[in-house]
């Protein structure tokens, strides 16, 4: 079975109720690719905004999610909460939250976990930074990233992978299309190597980090990759030409 392009808008912590409703109408009016799945996340104080306005056949993404059920855990948003508001995906592990909030590889996991088995969608994202990858450590980072998820993970079908190198991520320095696909090769191989043949197969590998209307194409031309999850450029109308970068 192909693997079915995916595109995701992370619109990280941006937007105001009038930006955010421009950018649904948009979406709303383009002709968008068919064979494309659309995914996008805005902050979470918009997710039913959006939801309410969106058309049907884009889904929305909450940008984390918490790894217990409903309860006494002030600031967090649960699984339950975001499949009651029709919210079918949430991204998780991104690098950002890894570093600015302390999130642990073995948390990103039981994240993971809870919302894959609880029936919403997870981008699950990894990546090495600078000086990992200058060290020539890049793979063995997200091996080891890969490791922690695998160990809690049984079902992959409702996961997909971001691969997100952190110096490419808002830098405006995109990882050439050979890197990325290096890259995504690598991680299609561990797959193969410690889950099965059919995960490796089946699973989709996106590529993040200043993606934009111009890099998309070549990007989109690799064999590992996937899709995208984009940042900065899902804010802006050329959001629709990364949709469409496989026509
Ligand atoms: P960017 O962000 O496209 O602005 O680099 C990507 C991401 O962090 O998901």
């Amino acid at each position: 079975m192909a693997r079915k392009f995916f595109v995701g808008g992370n619109f990280k912590m941006n937007g105001t109720i009038q930006s955010i409703k421009d950018i649904v109408k948009n979406l709303n009016d383009a002709q968008l690719d068919p064979n494309v799945e659309v995914v996008i996340a805005p902050p979470a104080l918009y997710l039913l905004l959006v939801r309410e306005h969106l058309r049907e056949g884009i889904e929305v993404a909450a940008q984390n999610v918490f790894d217990k059920p409903n309860g006494a855990f002030t600031g967090e948003i649960s699984v339950s909460q975001l499949k009651d508001s029709n919210i079918t995906w949430t991204i998780l592990g991104h690098s950002e939250r890894r570093t600015i909030l302390g999130e642990s590889d073995e948390v990103v996991a039981s994240k993971t976990k809870f919302a894959s088995e609880g029936g919403i969608g997870v981008i699950w994202c990894c990546g090495e930074s600078l000086e990992e990858r200058e060290s020539g450590k890049t793979v063995s980072v997200i091996e080891k990233q890969l490791a922690a998820v695998s160990a809690q993970i049984k079902d992959w079908k409702n996961i997909v992978i971001a691969y997100e190198p952190i110096w490419a991520i808002g830098t405006g320095k995109v990882a050439t299309a050979q890197q990325a696909q290096e890259v995504h090769e690598a991680i299609r191989k561990w797959l193969k190597a410690n889950v099965s043949d059919e995960v490796a197969e089946q699973t989709r590998i996106l590529y993040g980090g200043s993606v934009n209307g111009k890099n998309c194409k070549d990007l989109a031309k690799e064999k590992d990759i996937d899709g995208f999850l984009v940042g900065g450029a899902s804010l802006k109308p050329e959001f629709v030409e990364i949709i469409n970068s496989k026509q």
